[in-house]
């Protein structure tokens, strides 16, 4: 047995230390390649926020604008974001409120899969592999630009066979060394007592030890609005309960039908107006299908969507900063309890679904929850159906990949498709990956339509979401510095303005 462990020790780290020199030596041959477009340019003054009565009139002013988003998820926030920090005139319209869908159901963790890399490593899977990589370097600058809604979150695995320990500790340094410089924080062992002073509720019997590492958690419905304003206080128009009923389209002089416009309905008003825009964007995640359908009822679906559901427990169910994972268990499914605003979420791996707007939990699913998380606690923890405070059930967009023919196996990333029409679909990935999605989706944007931004890239990396400067955290970064300085030069301003009372009116 020592020996088999030996052998999956080394097997595993020379081949993530192998993977690790080739994705930097490609990384520096492309760089070296790539021709850096970006033009450093002054930073723009962000304007204030409109209301929505303001957003609508600017849709349904008549102007065209270069991009027309559909859906404000994390995926069609972002795409908004990027694309008017590149200078794009940019309007996005959420059918419901923003994040209403899948964004605001997720597990709320920022992170690179521990899962997908013991999958990369034990497949020899190099694409696998750098789809971590991009996630956990994703989580770090997600982290970054925004202090106020994500932190990093130390999450335990716990260890109930001995051999286990240097199988678990070998995969989770593995997780930190892909992580590189962008990593959170290092993963650590702990004694069974140490496991059980951190984790009091943990089943005692048979426990070895456990792993400590770190991933990143999020207050995803407030992200996903957090980037929807950012968006909007750099001058995109994006507006909530906007829907999209039907794509518009013009012959673009060569006999080809492309898309011009959307025809949209305000569920507030009732109205019905067209938006024109030069360049449609699909991110309705779940929904894809119906826009893709839209624009061609005779395509193929491409979304497998699976529903994965959460149960709300109290908090004395999860230590206050400590969560708990099981990326396979003896069955192959994942279990976890992560804390979260004082209480506990637990939850398993999803199941195929229907697509529909609100999708609700049933009491199986809820039931079969309850059922899993008392293997891992203490048999002093009583788990009471009553405990359950609250449940809910968000769809995952997994899709294949229209762009290959041959398969109709599920893509394990996120997809941009361009069809016929230049309608562009951004669908797959995940909430971690959201800003590296919509730089995808924007790239291709801008090759589509005629404008003269060629991948300039605004703030890109040092971009913080709206409120994220009030937070002593990013004081010393790069925007922070900046926004200081707007800030001082607006006060120096007001002292130079005459100071006048108005005493018309009564009062104090
Ligand atoms: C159970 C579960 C747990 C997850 N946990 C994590 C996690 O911990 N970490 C992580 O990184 N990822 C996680 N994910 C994945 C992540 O949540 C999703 O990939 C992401 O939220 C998808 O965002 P989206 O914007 O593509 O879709 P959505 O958030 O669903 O947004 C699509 C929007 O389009 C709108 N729309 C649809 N049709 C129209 C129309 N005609 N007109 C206008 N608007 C329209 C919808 O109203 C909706 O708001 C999880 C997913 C699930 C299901």
């Amino acid at each position: 047995m020592a020996s088999r462990l030996y052998k999956v020790g080394v097997t595993a780290l020379s081949a993530t230390i192998g993977s690790v020199v080739a994705s930097w030596t490609f990384d520096r041959w492309n760089s070296s390649h790539t021709v850096n477009n970006a033009v450093a340019r002054p930073p723009k003054r962000k304007r204030k926020l409109i209301s929505r009565d303001e957003q609508i009139q600017n849709l349904q002013s008549g102007e065209e604008f270069d991009v027309l988003i559909i859906g404000g998820g994390a995926t069609g926030a972002g795409c908004a974001l990027d694309a008017v920090t590149r200078g794009l005139k940019t309007a996005l319209v959420e059918g419901d409120d923003f994040a209403s869908g899948t964004s605001s159901k997720s597990t709320k963790l920022i992170h690179g899969g521990v899962r997908y890399l013991q999958k990369a490593i034990l497949g020899l899977d190099y694409e696998q592999y750098r789809m971590v990589k991009e996630a956990l370097a994703e989580r770090a600058s997600m982290l970054d630009s925004a202090p106020h809604l994500a932190h990093p979150l130390p999450i335990m695995l716990p260890v109930y066979k001995w051999w286990q320990v240097p199988y678990y500790w070998v995969g989770i340094k593995c997780y930190d060394l892909v992580a590189g410089d962008r990593n959170v924080k290092g993963s650590y062992y702990l004694s069974k007592r140490d496991a059980l002073e951190l984790f009091p509720m943990l089943k005692k019997e048979k426990l070895v030890g456990a792993i400590v590492y770190y991933d990143g958690q999020q207050d995803d419905a407030r992200m996903c609005l957090a980037v929807a304003l950012t968006a909007a206080r750099h001058g995109a128009t994006v507006c909530n309960h906007v829907e999209v009923l039907e794509l518009l389209k013009k012959d673009n002089g060569k006999g080809e039908q492309v898309l011009c416009g959307a025809k949209v309905v305000d569920h507030m008003t009732g109205k019905k107006f067209t938006v024109k825009a030069k360049c449609i964007i699909n991110a309705t995640g779940p929904f894809t299908d119906s826009i893709r359908k839209m624009d061609d009822p005779t395509i193929k679906s491409i979304c497998a969507p699976s529903s994965g559901v959460h149960i709300v427990l109290p908090g004395y169910y999860s230590p206050e900063q400590m969560g708990l994972l099981d990326p396979s268990t003896s069955d192959g499914r994942v279990i976890f309890f992560l804390p979260w605003q004082r209480h506990t979420i637990a939850g398993t791996t999803d199941l195929p679904c229907e697509v529909t707007h609100n999708p609700a939990p049933s009491e199986d699913e809820i039931q079969f929850i309850l059922s899993e998380i008392k293997h891992y606690l203490n048999q002093d923890v009583e788990v009471r159906r009553g405990d359950v405070l609250s449940a809910w059930s968000g769809i995952r967009p997994l899709v294949s990949d229209p762009n290959k023919d041959e398969t109709q196996a599920l893509a394990r990333n996120h997809i941009v498709h361009i069809s016929a029409s230049n309608l562009i679909t951004i669908a797959g990935g995940k909430w971690t990956t959201y800003r590296a999605m919509a730089e995808h989706t924007i790239d291709a944007a801008v090759k589509e339509i005629d404008t003269n931004m060629n991948g300039q890239v605004e703030l890109d990396e040092y971009l913080q979401m709206m409120s994220a400067i009030k937070m002593g955290e990013v004081s010393y970064s790069r925007f922070a510095r900046m926004a200081e300085l707007e800030e001082q030069k607006e006060e120096a301003a007001q002292f130079k303005r005459k100071i006048t009372v108005d005493r018309s009116g009564g009062g104090l």
